[in-house]
């Protein structure tokens, strides 16, 4: 099993938590790229969002959006905003195939598109 984000969450990488419930994950990116820059992953494996099934993987999806709203509030980013950034396959410039939330906040942030 070569996926990163599986090893963080089976505790085989170390990382710095943000947020852990039975079904997600939430800890700090190595690289920030603002000062709170926090990924939220399903523990379950799922490569990217076109691999979310309806029906099945609808209660993990809207976890990882509660996450976000918890982590806002909790790093003081809730009030003066934040941004929600899934990447999606190589155009994105997805880094790690395992399906992810950036909250990325504690600064003014530039144009979302580059
Ligand atoms: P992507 O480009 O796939 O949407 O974003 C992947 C993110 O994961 C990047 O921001 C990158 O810095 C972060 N990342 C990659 N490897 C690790 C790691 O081993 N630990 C942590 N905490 N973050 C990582």
């Amino acid at each position: 099993m070569s996926c990163i984000f599986c090893k963080i969450v089976n505790g085989e990488l170390p990382s710095r938590k943000a947020y852990e419930s039975d079904n997600v994950l939430a800890f700090h990116d190595i690289t920030p790229q603002a000062p709170v820059h926090v990924i939220i992953v399903p523990k379950k494996h799922i490569d990217t969002m076109n691999e979310v099934e309806t029906g099945k993987d609808d209660a993990v999806v809207a976890e990882l959006f509660q996450a976000a709203r918890q982590i806002a509030r909790e790093l003081g980013i809730a009030e003066s905003g934040y941004r929600l950034v899934n990447n999606c396959n190589e155009d994105s410039g997805m880094e790690v195939s395992h399906l992810h939330i950036h909250i990325l906040g504690g600064r003014k942030l530039g144009t979302i598109v580059s």
